[in-house]
This record gives structure tokens, C-alpha cells and sequence, in this order.
């Protein structure tokens, strides 16, 4: 009798383990919009990442102060840390630029760092020094806007379903599952494009998170191999965007991405006009690309970190000009990516029945958008 209620207390575990339960429809309906916070004058979470932000320059430092003050004032759970570097660039001489990567981090309550596998979400937050003036709104403002709403969107889900397991004895049951954040600076080159001229910030991160281990016996040797899936945004924001799966080894991820988007359009959720789907390649079998397209990837991936890489080929029209600027963006577009993610974290931290009902004043400003 004991050896059978052992086996099933085991079974009872690897179920566990295996456990991804996607939304459901009712639960995806209800995941909010950010509505006026991506508004690109106003919005409290886009508009202020909408300014020239080249690393060094008080317009970055104003940028990270945004995402502090975000943070702590709305979502003071999660932990914000920085990571700092300086180099030499080939457009600024001898004089070292300064790097902040912002590591913004949201573990179950119980856990040790060394024992916490993080979905991270990836984006560069600096712009690139020229054409002076530019803003770089899908390049990368608009991606660090999408996370920072996907964030909010599943705080308090998180916290439910954290309480629930410590309410019911079964923490320490299941693999323990984090969110992080990475914000990264210097990705862009200042002069032109080299391994040396680009990835300022996504280059030292990732050394020296390789670098530096967790405690003894932990699960994760260090803080990268604790990065159980890298997702990285870029030149996201225009219409009707066109996003390859590149790396064969996350195609399944590629897959529960897509099949979110599909499942948003076909509840008739999503805003933005399209003629297909943003990410058409669900049946692809045949991959060719090694390291796809160069971006902050590149470091952690050539360590072994699991990456999807969330970039259009082609790259938006407005890429790397002035016309990169909040006005060039699609709002509808922007919505539809910030949900898309929102639900891809829900489904890979197992949120399906903690997310909050939505308050009854915006059911009832959906009822009567829906009248007009
Ligand atoms: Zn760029």
C-alpha cells in the first residue's frame, strides 16, 4: 500500500513537472490593454522612453530612471538591480562610455537565486548615436514598452499563485519558475557594425554572469544557465510585421508564441490590421541560420542559453532613420505584441486561474466601446 501511494505521490509529481496549461478564452479575453500608458505623448510607460537615450548622455540616465520609478511605484515586488561597464567606442576616442544593463527580477518568495530557472525578457533600451536626434521607437522603445506591460499584466497572477502554494504546503514540489527582465544598453554600434562595435552591454553581461557562481549546491551554476529561455524583442511597433522562427532548438517556443497570436485573432481580440499572422512559420522543419539575425542574443547564445529571437526579416521600413519615431508606430500593433507576450508568460508560468478579474468600470467600457 505504501509503495502504491508512493508511486502515485511520483506520478502526482511528474505531472506536475510536465504541467503548461494554456489560457483559456475567457482568461485571454480579460488580459487588460495598456490603452493610454503606450500613448506615445502621454502614455505613462512609453512616452518617456521616446527621447535620444545614446549610452553616457542624460537622456539614457533619464530612461533608467523611468524604468526604477516604474518599477518601484507599481510593481515593487520585482527586484531592479543594474549592471554596469564602461568601454572605449570607435566614435568616442579614448573616453570610456559608461553601460547599464537593468535586471528586473520577480522569484517565487521562498526560493535562493541559485535555485530559480528565469523566463527572461530581453530588449535594448539605448538608441544609437546617429542620425542625431534619433529615437529608435521600434528600435528598441516600443519591445521595452510591450515587457514592462506584460509585467503588470501578470503581477498579481503571480502573486496569487505563490500565495496558493505556500497556503497548501506545495512549494518545493515543482521547479521553480521566475520572470526576468533584462534591459540591455549599448547594443547599437556607434560607428558601424563589428563584433567590438555593438553588444556593449549584452557582451558584459553575459561574461560576467558566466563568470560568477551561485552558491554551492544550488540548481544553477550560475546566473545565465539560470536563464531557461532568452526572448528577445527588436523592431517591433510597425504594421504588419513578418517574424521568421530562427533557431530550431526553441521552435517549440516559436509554436506556443504563435499559437497564442492565433488564438487571439480568432477571438477577435487583437487590434491591428493584418493580412496574416505576425508569426507565420508554426510548420517550419527546415532551418538553416546558426545565429540568425546579429543581436544581443549573441553573447548568451554562443554560452549555451536557449533563445527566441522575436525580430522581422524584413526589417521595419523605417530602420535606423529618423522616420523611427513614435509617430511611425502602429499603437494597434504595439497592443496586440504587448498581449501576445503578456499571454506567453501567463501559459509559461502557469498562471491559468490566478489572473484577476478585470475591474467592473472597464467591463462596462467594453461593453459600451463594443455598442458604439
Ligand atoms: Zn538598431
Amino acid at each position: 500500500m505504501a509503495a502504491l501511494l508512493l508511486r502515485f505521490f511520483l506520478t502526482l509529481c511528474a505531472l506536475r513537472v510536465a504541467a503548461y496549461t494554456p489560457l483559456s478564452d475567457k482568461t485571454l479575453r480579460n488580459l487588460p490593454g495598456a490603452g493610454g500608458d503606450f500613448d506615445i505623448k502621454t502614455g505613462s510607460i512609453l512616452a518617456p522612453i521616446l527621447i535620444p537615450r545614446v549610452p553616457g548622455t542624460p537622456g539614457s540616465l533619464a530612461v533608467q530612471e523611468h524604468f526604477v520609478d516604474w518599477f518601484s511605484t507599481n510593481l515593487p515586488k520585482w527586484n531592479v538591480e543594474f549592471q554596469n561597464s564602461t568601454s572605449t567606442t570607435p566614435a568616442t576616442g579614448e573616453r570610456h562610455v559608461p553601460f547599464a544593463n537593468i535586471i528586473i527580477t520577480r522569484d517565487p518568495p521562498w526560493t535562493k537565486p541559485g535555485d530559480v530557472g528565469r523566463l527572461a525578457l530581453v530588449a535594448h533600451y539605448d538608441s544609437k548615436l546617429t542620425p542625431v536626434g534619433f529615437i529608435g521607437a521600434t528600435d528598441s522603445a516600443a519591445p521595452c514598452a510591450m515587457i514592462m506591460h506584460a509585467a503588470r499584466s501578470v503581477d498579481e497572477a503571480l502573486s496569487k499563485k505563490w500565495d496558493a502554494m505556500q497556503a497548501e504546503g506545495s512549494i518545493g514540489l515543482d521547479e521553480e519558475k521566475g520572470v526576468q527582465i533584462l534591459f540591455l544598453d549599448g547594443e547599437e554600434a556607434f560607428l558601424s557594425w563589428t563584433d567590438s562595435d555593438s553588444l556593449y552591454g549584452a557582451r558584459s553581461l553575459a561574461e560576467q554572469w558566466d563568470s560568477t557562481p551561485h552558491a554551492a549546491m544550488s540548481t544553477y551554476h550560475t546566473a545565465l544557465s539560470s536563464i531557461t529561455l532568452f526572448l528577445l524583442l527588436d523592431l517591433l511597433g510597425t504594421s504588419k510585421p513578418h517574424v521568421p522562427s530562427y533557431f530550431q532548438t526553441t521552435h517549440w517556443a516559436y509554436q506556443n508564441l504563435a499559437g497564442i497570436e492565433s488564438r487571439l485573432r480568432s477571438l477577435g481580440i487583437t487590434q491591428s490590421t493584418s493580412d496574416g499572422n505576425f508569426l507565420p512559420e508554426t510548420d517550419k522543419s527546415v532551418f538553416h541560420n546558426s545565429w540568425g539575425v546579429q543581436d544581443d542574443h549573441i553573447p548568451f547564445m554562443a554560452r549555451g542559453v536557449e533563445v527566441l529571437h522575436v525580430i522581422p526579416t524584413p526589417f521595419p521600413h523605417v530602420w535606423h532613420t529618423m522616420a523611427d519615431d513614435g509617430e511611425h508606430l502602429d499603437i494597434p500593433t504595439v497592443e496586440d505584441w504587448a498581449k501576445i507576450v503578456t499571454a506567453f508568460v501567463g501559459e509559461w508560468m502557469d498562471l491559468e486561474g490566478y489572473f484577476p478579474e478585470p475591474p467592473k468600470h472597464a467591463r462596462r467600457d467594453q461593453d459600451r466601446k463594443t455598442e458604439l
